[in-house]
């Protein structure tokens, strides 16, 4: 975890990001399920489920960049994604109407979506500048698959589940 600190070219920074990811990802692995469980729109779970099988396939483009960067799969604590995920188990533990807690998933599932597109599309431009042509590739595809995860989660809150929550009591 530790000996990274030195950011000297852009390989550097463009590594340091990539554990980051990496280990974002991981936590966003453990978080989903709970997530899935959490919701009761059937649409919102199965959203919730086909992000975590995407999910699993984002983590393997990821082992995937650091071999083609010669580097082993390393994780350094994204602290970002702890206080993200911190922030959903409050939703998860809460009490309350039915579709105000999947809108209040929703809010917290779409902070780790933007987190991602951010860091996405940093290593993306990155990778490119780095000449990693196939790493950046890879970091698009993931992107790609971010932005529509965050869109879906609009289209969800929008269509149903804010149109179903009680507005007052
Ligand atoms: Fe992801
Ligand atoms: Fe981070
Ligand atoms: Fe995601
Ligand atoms: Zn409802």
């Amino acid at each position: 975890m530790f000996g990274h600190n030195r950011f000297d070219t852009l390989r550097d920074l463009f590594m340091d990001e990539l554990r980051d990811l990496y280990d974002a990802e991981r936590q966003i692995l453990s978080a989903l399920p709970k997530m899935e469980e959490r919701a009761s729109h059937d649409e919102l779970k199965r959203a919730f489920r086909s992000h975590l099988e995407e999910t699993r396939g984002q983590v393997s483009r990821l082992e995937q960049v650091f071999e083609m960067c010669g580097e082993k799969p390393e994780r350094k604590t994204c602290a970002a994604m702890k206080g993200l995920v911190a922030e959903g188990q409050e939703i998860l533990k809460a009490k309350g109407d039915d579709d105000v807690i999947d809108a209040g998933l929703i809010a917290a599932a779409q902070r780790v979506e933007h987190y991602e597109i951010a860091g996405y599309g940093t290593l993306r431009t990155l990778a490119r500048r780095l000449g990693f042509e196939e790493q950046a590739r890879l970091l698009q595809q993931t992107l790609d698959q971010e932005g529509a995860a965050d869109k879906k989660l609009t289209q969800i809150a929008e269509s149903r589940v804010n149109v179903e929550a009680a507005v007052s009591v």
